[in-house]
Formats: structure tokens, sequence, C-alpha cells
């Protein structure tokens, strides 16, 4: 297959600390021993993401990113770095800090996703939140929450409660061990109906074999300056890139083939960097 057009915006997504004010029942990262860990060098970082070559989005989240002691300072100085700035966060934090993240980004803003954790928030209180910080944000916000079994019966509504009120409820699938729980037939079909993975019509979207730009023009990074191709390749411990921060960070050139049979990360899938075209 033929390479999607070189995408003019890079995109890193940072893992910028793993600590977290909820313990959600599906989170990836509960296992992790310690939830308090951070990026520490934080003037590294921002150097490290200046020198990226061309334009380039850092998508911060966590854990929960609020909860870096240096948050909104991280955020400003990437933002003086000329870096578009984005964020997945759980929206627990006080709209004062939420518009806070809006006011630094103003001059290049980027994607809020606001996920809905129903364990631990009320839909109407977080809508409300979502309609105040939609408001004062330039950039886009979405809204997001895991189908649990539990929720997959509410989710219908609560789409039509935010579409209501202007905003998008995209649903992702859970997981356990990092695979899709073994929905039946029934469920799978209510998942789709859904819109899917994140609105991809997919429940696991699946580009094996296909040239993507992941690794090129998409990296992950964790809070200790470690990088990957993307999230599978993080899972398998293949395809690292070196680490942003000793010197050993390299990005490759082209696109390669995806050599994964699930892929679950929204940024390549979402901004062109693979084709996502059912076959
Ligand atoms: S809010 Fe996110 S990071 Fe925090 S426990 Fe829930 S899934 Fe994990
Ligand atoms: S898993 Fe997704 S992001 Fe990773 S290489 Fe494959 S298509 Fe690209």
């Amino acid at each position: 297959m033929i390479a999607p057009r070189y995408p003019l915006e890079g995109v890193a997504s940072w893992n910028m600390n793993t600590t977290c004010n909820y313990r959600c029942s599906y989170c990836t990262q509960r296992f992790v021993e310690d939830r308090g860990q951070l990026a520490r060098d934080l003037p590294r970082f921002i150097a490290a993401f200046a020198a990226l070559v061309g334009d380039w989005e850092i998508k911060l989240s966590g854990g929960e990113p609020f909860r870096h002691p240096d948050f909104i300072a991280t955020v400003a100085a990437l933002a003086t770095a000329r870096r578009r700035v984005s964020v997945v966060t759980n929206f627990a934090s006080p709209l004062a800090e939420l518009l806070a993240f809006c006011d630094a980004t103003r001059a290049r803003p980027g994607l809020i996703s606001a996920s809905l954790h129903l364990e631990y928030a009320e839909p109407e209180a977080f809508l409300a939140k979502l309609v105040a910080v939609k408001a004062h944000h330039a950039g886009r916000i979405v809204a997001t929450c895991v189908a649990t079994r539990a929720n997959l019966v509410k989710l219908e509504a609560l789409q039509a409660r935010f579409a209501s009120a202007g905003t998008e409820l995209r649903v992702q699938p859970e997981k356990q061990d990092r695979d899709v729980i073994d929905y039946d037939d029934g469920e799978r079909q209510q998942l789709i109906r859904l819109g899917g993975h994140n609105g991809t019509g997919e429940i696991e979207p699946s580009f094996a074999g296909r040239p993507c730009w992941a690794g090129a023009r998409y990296f992950i990074v964790d809070h200790e300056g470690h990088a990957f191709r993307c999230y599978p390749a993080r899972r398998y411990r293949r395809e690292a890139l070196g680490n942003l921060l000793d010197g050993t960070f390299a990005l490759r050139a082209d696109a390669t083939p995806c050599r994964y049979d699930y892929c679950n990360c929204t940024v390549p899938q979402q901004r062109g960097m693979v084709d996502t075209r059912r076959t």
C-alpha cells in the first residue's frame, strides 16, 4: 500500500506522570507499582520538544497530567516554544485550572480530550464544566467514556445528553491487561452503534502491514524520556526510539509497515498517518 501523505504536523504523546486522583477499575496503569512518578527534568524535556524539526503538537497525558505539580508552567513553556499543546484529562481539576490551560494555549490551541469516568464523576456536573471550558477554549474539545459493561447500558442516553449540549461523547472499549474485554455479540453490536473505538466505527481497529507514520511523525514518551513508536510498540517493547533526554532519541525518516494486530492509538488514525479505510 502507498503511505499517506507526509503529515505536516507531528504529534508526541507525553505520559508525563503516573499520578492520578482516581483509581478506575479499568485503568491500564493500575498495576504500575508507584503511582507517584513524575517527569522531573522539565527544562530538558521542554528543550527536547522544542528541538523537534518542523511543527509538532505535544499531547499531555498521564496518569492525570493536571496532577503534575508543574503542569501549567510546563504547558506555558511548550507554548512559548511554539508547540501546539493538547491534553487528555479526567477533568476533575477545578474550573479555574482548566481555564488556565485554555489561556496558556490560546496562541496555538490544541485538543482537550475530557474522560468521563463514571466510577467517580457525576455526568451532569462533568457536562456543566465541559460547556464552561468549551466556551473559553480556542481549540477543540471532545468527551470520552469507557464502555464497561456497567456503562454500556447508559451510553446511548449519555451520548444524546451530551449532543444536546453541543458536545460529542465518544466511547472507548474496555481493556483488561491491555486487550479488549470479551464482549458478547450483542454488546459488540451496541458498541458499533455507539461509534466504536473513539468514533472509528470499529472495536479493535487493525492496520497490520500498512505504512504508518508513527515512529517518524508520531511517537510516545514516558515521564523518564523513554520513547517508542506508538502504544502497541511500547507494550511489546519493540521499535524503541531511544531516550529523549540522553541524546539517543532518533525519529525515522519515513512511514513504515505496522507490525501490530490491534491499533489503539487514536492520533495516527485520526491525523491521516495511516490509511484507515476498510479493504
Ligand atoms: S482517571 Fe485515567 S489515569 Fe486515572 S485511574 Fe482513571 S483511567 Fe487511570
Ligand atoms: S499500531 Fe497503530 S500507530 Fe502503531 S504502527 Fe500500527 S497503525 Fe501505526
